[in-house]
């Protein structure tokens, strides 16, 4: 028979790589803590048109990318391709802008989109997200992407440099949009299908393309930068001087538009020297929480895409080192099974196969699995009050009393 596989372009996180995952987790839960980010769990499946509203009708994550299915009542549905609609659905549901002026969220989740399975890329996929409400001024720009940066580097990666844009408020991108349209319509025929369809509803996107030709053509065409009102000068000026106060690497990227219909003002993208793809991107989104028929909030924010990263970082984790207990005799396995709680309670990390075999056995079975630390407890030790453990690559052993073991075990293998 055939054997069961995973579904393409999804994947298991096995026990080895996922250590590297958690030692960034922890990391990351404590940076988060220390800049006043509070976790937000939201559900994977959410009614299809949160996304329509939100991500946009006509870009590719809605018309391509998206899980969408009928539950039994013929809901809607669909599993969330991003983090932020759901943030925005749950900060509004709760009326959190009522309580306080300021929130500041994170989370960390599986997002799902049927995008071409190929490195980095695939169709379940995790982001670590942040999401502030309430806050107009620049400086929460520069905090959230701070926090990015910080976060990347806490992950070992170090060589990441901020591309930053402005794509400007709502007047702005009206005055701008009619400016492009005037300069692209007249090239559409050299434009690929899918930008011919976004000329008329989604004319920015056309710069988020990732076909060659596409990006030709605009070349020579009006950037929006060059079309801010002097408010978003000013927001912009500030955003980036606040990056360099903070000795941030930061590149003006004048085409930066993002992929997402819902931002406005700064845009951004985190880009490691190693890759081509972004490990991480966000922006301002002024206007969501209205489209999603709540009151006009002002909110920032960003999600890392954590198998991206976890590529790119090689650091090994620093856990705690295994100990393999091994029993000889009936009488040594009792009294060993209690001593093993002893040793757990005291933060070792201890375990056993409980099998009654010779101890060379035993000893080879370590060997194999490069297990370096083996504790070995027969009947002679049992009659002593103590037992032995064995250092397996010097050969080293020292016995170790009952009494106080944990302390003096964790002396020897920590
Ligand atoms: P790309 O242009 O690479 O498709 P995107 O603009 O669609 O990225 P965002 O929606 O901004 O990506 O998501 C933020 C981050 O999530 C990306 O920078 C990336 O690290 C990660 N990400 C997005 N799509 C995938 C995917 N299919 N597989 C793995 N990671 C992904
Ligand atoms: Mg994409």
């Amino acid at each position: 028979m055939e054997s069961v596989k995973a579904v393409r372009g999804m994947r298991d996180l096995l026990p080895e790589e996922l250590e590297r995952w958690q030692s960034f987790e922890e990391k990351a839960r404590q940076l988060l803590a220390r800049y006043g980010y509070q976790e937000i769990r939201t559900p994977v499946v959410e009614e299809k048109g949160l996304f329509e509203r939100s991500v946009g009708e006509q870009t590719d994550i809605v018309t391509k990318e998206m899980y969408t299915f009928l539950d039994r009542k013929g809901r809607k549905l669909a599993l969330r391709p991003e983090g932020t609609a759901s943030v925005v659905r749950a900060y509004l549901e709760a009326n959190y802008f009522q309580k306080r002026k300021i929130s500041r969220f994170w989370y960390l989740g599986p997002m799902f989109r049927y995008d071409r399975p190929q490195k980095g890329r695939y169709r379940q996929f995790y982001q670590l997200g942040v999401e502030v409400f309430g806050g107009q001024d620049p400086f929460f720009d520069v905090e959230v992407m701070a926090l990015m940066f910080y976060l990347v580097n806490s992950s070992g990666v170090t060589d990441l440099t901020i591309h930053l844009n402005h794509l400007g408020c709502a007047q702005c991108q009206h005055n701008y949009l009619g400016v492009l349209q005037k300069f692209v319509r007249p090239r559409a025929g050299f434009l690929c299908c899918d930008c011919q369809r976004r000329l008329a509803s989604n004319t920015l996107r056309i710069f988020d393309c990732k076909n060659e030709r596409c990006a030709e053509v605009l070349e020579e065409a009006p950037l929006p930068g060059n079309y801010l009102c002097q408010v978003c000068q000013d927001r912009y000026e500030k955003v980036h001087t606040g990056l360099k106060a903070l000795g941030l690497s930061v590149f003006e990227d004048k085409r930066l538009v993002r992929g997402l219909d819902y931002y406005t003002g700064t845009v951004f993208e985190a880009m490691t020297g190693r890759e081509t793809n972004a490990v991480a991107a966000g922006g301002r989104y002024d206007t969501l929480t209205m489209a999603l028929g709540g009151p006009a909030i002002p909110a920032v924010g960003f999600a890392i895409g954590l198998d991206r990263l976890m590529a790119l970082c090689s650091e090994t984790s620093s856990k705690l080192p295994v100990i393999r207990a091994i029993f000889l005799g009936e009488e040594a396995r009792k009294r060993g099974f209690l001593l093993l709680e002893e040793l757990r309670r005291e933060g070792l990390r201890v375990e056993t196969d409980y099998e009654e075999r010779p101890l060379k056995n035993h000893l080879q079975t370590a060997s194999r699995e490069k297990v370096v630390w083996c504790l070995i407890l027969g009947e002679n030790e049992l009659n002593r009050e103590q037992f032995v453990i064995k250092n397996m690559e010097t050969r080293r052993q020292y016995e170790i009393s009952f009494n106080g073991a944990g302390q003096k075990v964790k002396e020897l293998v920590c």
